[in-house]
């Protein structure tokens, strides 16, 4: 096999459990949008908000929805998404069109700073510290999470927002972009995610290695593909490779002599 020269990194439930911290930041962004709002316009003796958390959250997410039907090729920009549809949503509210951009920012602000507080796999920081020292190292993620801001920017001097590029994977885009921003062929190189459908099957089917987290055993695994039930595993699958390479580097020199 190829020398591995880098390894991309998908990052919500690859390197961190996503789920908590997303329902934290939904709830959370909302909550502090309606409550800042509330007594901004108490302070100005404007009427109280018709709008609930509740409510204002279903019709909020109605609009996401909608919206992403009415432009398809923003489907997986939710930042750009969420925007919009709090825009229109405090417009609707009666807001005018400058204090509606103006919240719908600083709830957009808030969502960031709500969204970076993720907590990675206590043993993350530590393989992406080994991991640096022989690899290049990139994250590639469908998600809004802020990629400077984000716990483990620091291990990663490329970091490629797919759904801002308006190609979330499985689109090739981004795999293709993050290879060539660290100029490496597809062959040389692994994604290691936890999604079958956005994470293996197009970086195995661009020609790159692949490592799929899941805790399915017995799966059929098509070539190039392993499984690991948790990052921490990856040392292992990376050892076997890499022996697995010197045996043919070593074979090949038989032949050549
Ligand atoms: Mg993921």
């Amino acid at each position: 096999m190829t020398k591995l020269k880098a390894i991309t990194f998908d990052l919500d439930d690859t390197l961190w459990d996503n789920h908590g911290v997303m329902a934290r930041t939904e709830e959370g962004h909302y909550r502090w949008l309606l409550e800042a709002l509330e007594a901004w316009r108490a302070a100005r003796q404007e009427p109280a908000l018709t709008l609930t958390q509740e409510g204002g959250r279903e019709d909020y997410l109605q609009r996401r929805q909608q919206l992403a039907k009415e432009v398809p090729e923003r489907r997986g920009d939710f930042t750009w998404l969420r925007m919009r549809a709090l825009e229109a949503q405090l417009e609707a509210e009666g807001l005018t069109r400058s204090a509606a951009l103006l919240w719908a920012a600083a709830a957009m602000n808030e969502f960031h700073r709500l969204r970076v507080q993720v907590t990675p796999h206590p043993e993350a920081a530590g393989l992406l510290a080994v991991l640096t020292e022989r690899y290049q190292l990139a994250a590639i993620t469908n998600g809004n999470i802020h990629l400077a801001r984000q716990p483990l920017a620091a291990y990663f001097p490329v970091a490629i927002a797919a759904g801002e590029l308006l190609a979330p994977k499985p689109d090739p885009t981004p795999f293709l972009t993050a290879l060539a921003r660290l100029n490496v062929a597809p062959e040389h190189a692994m994604h290691v995610g936890d999604s079958w459908q956005e994470d293996v099957l197009p970086a195995q089917q661009l020609g790159m290695h692949a490592v799929w987290i899941s805790a399915l055993e017995n799966q059929p695994l098509p070539p190039r593909v392993h499984r690991i039930a948790h990052i921490k595993e990856l040392p292992r699958v990376l050892e076997m490779l890499e022996k697995a390479s010197l045996e043919t580097h070593h074979s090949g020199g038989v032949y050549s002599h």
